[in-house]
């Protein structure tokens, strides 16, 4: 199993440390993990890494990858934010610190007249003014070239009807293509909230994102994906990746890819998970 997307004490709102995840995530059957806290980045201090933790947040990382060899193998990442004029800051951090992968993620929207939106005030996901900015951020970051992929670009389906986000992501499609970047599968959807559509109560257990809508459109576009629990606690460590390989293998998903060193690594998910072919197909996980 593959997961390219998680979280320790360092992103501040998650908890344990690099050794428990790594722990946890051989105990959850991952084989390749990759730890990807929130980057240092000006908006805040309290939901990620500070500048000055970066040293030891790697260190950590190595210990752990050799503490664990022929275990597990543990790669080196950060889950970047983007906003516009945030690029330099960016390029800066990369720069000094080599990474085996980037994750960029729009967390925070700056909406004019409006306090800045988080992706997950979920009431405020429909306005038009908001999804006006949020769709321009994710060109963005698209188009800047540095990262290898965007994180859970659909989170918003939480809050946003698919056909709605399935419009609006449509123009990205050319530019996502032209960038090589991969989408990220993220499979926290499966533990989070979404607001029903009937009632707009906040409630658990409906799937929201990864979009069953967007997939089949990224495949036939050859759009390479990444796959990732985004845990953000040891005993969600490896949650959600076999359930959603599960749910989107019949969509027409036969490859994951995950990042060594910047660089893309296809794997076929025959190989990677046989268990999916059983007749569990699906079972267990929450349905749409
Ligand atoms: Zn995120
Ligand atoms: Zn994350």
């Amino acid at each position: 199993m593959i997961d390219s997307h998680s979280h320790t004490y360092y992103s501040k709102h998650a908890t344990g440390s690099v050794d428990e995840l790594a722990r946890a995530s051989i105990a959850a059957g991952v084989n390749i993990l990759t730890i990807t806290d929130h980057a240092p980045f000006p908006v805040d201090a309290d939901n990620r890494l500070l500048a000055s933790e970066l040293d030891r947040y790697f260190d950590d990382i190595e210990e752990a990858r050799m503490a664990y060899e022929g275990q597990i193998t543990i790669l080196r990442g950060l889950e970047f934010d983007y906003m516009p004029g945030t690029e330099s800051f960016t390029r800066d951090l990369l720069a000094r610190y080599p990474l085996d992968f980037a994750i960029g993620s729009v967390h925070y929207v700056e909406v004019p007249g409006e306090p800045t939106v988080k992706v997950w005030e979920l009431p405020r996901l429909a306005a038009e003014a908001f999804l006006d900015r949020y769709f321009a951020n994710l060109e963005g970051l698209v188009a800047c070239g540095l990262f290898d992929a965007v994180g859970h670009a659909d989170t918003l389906l939480r809050s946003l009807p698919e056909d709605v986000f399935l419009r609006r992501f449509e123009p990205l499609l050319a530019p996502l293509v032209r960038s090589g970047m991969a989408f990220e599968l993220n499979a926290s959807g499966l533990r989070k909230s979404s607001l029903a559509p009937l009632t707009g109560q906040e409630v658990q257990g409906l799937w929201s994102y990864p979009s069953q809508g967007l997939v089949p459109s990224l495949i036939a576009l050859d759009v390479p994906f990444t796959i990732g629990s985004d845990t953000h606690a040891p005993k969600d460590a490896g949650a959600g990746v076999a359930e959603l390989m599960s749910v989107l293998r019949p969509l027409g998903l036969g490859r994951i890819s995950y990042y060594r060193g910047r660089r893309r690594v296809e794997v076929d998910m025959e190989t990677l998970l046989p268990e999916v072919k059983s007749t569990t197909l699906g079972q267990g996980a929450p349905r749409p």
